[in-house]
């Protein structure tokens, strides 16, 4: 737990606090979860932006896809191919896109690294 910390802290996380990402993964905020495992943990989206909209997060609380370094290859490969299976489970046969927002520019929200999946209808190029 202590190591947990610390590298949160050497990533910023604790300047901007823990986010509601990291009481989902604790529990104390509900979610539809999708799938689980000891590194990740995969959802619905409270406002999804399409039929299939499911967010892919580290439970390891990485803030933003811009401060992860090499020690973090393992685990983005690890999400998406969480995110490959789960959007095959969610039957996404016809494609999907996925998603991840970085800081202001990115339009990103909750500064716990996630992967959006969108699919179940035909999307557009480019996004807004
Ligand atoms: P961002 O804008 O940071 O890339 O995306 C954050 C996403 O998290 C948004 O699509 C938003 O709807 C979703 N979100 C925010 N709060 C909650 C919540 O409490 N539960 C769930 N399931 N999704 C959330």
């Amino acid at each position: 737990m202590a190591a947990v910390l610390a590298r949160g802290l050497a990533r910023g996380w604790a300047a901007r606090g823990p986010t509601i990402f990291s009481k989902i993964i604790a529990r104390s905020v509900p979610a539809t979860i999708l799938y689980e495992d000891d590194k990740c943990l995969v959802f619905r989206d409270v406002a999804p932006q399409a039929p299939v909209h499911f967010l892919v997060i580290p439970k390891r609380p990485i803030p933003r896809i811009s401060r992860v370094g090499p020690q973090d290859t393992e685990l983005l490969g690890h999400l998406l191919v969480v995110a490959a299976r789960t959007a095959q489970a969610e039957g996404l046969a016809d494609g999907y896109r996925l998603v991840i927002n970085d800081g202001k520019h990115g339009a990103q929200s909750v500064y716990h690294l996630h992967l959006h999946v969108l699919g179940g209808r035909q999307l557009g190029w480019p996004p807004g």
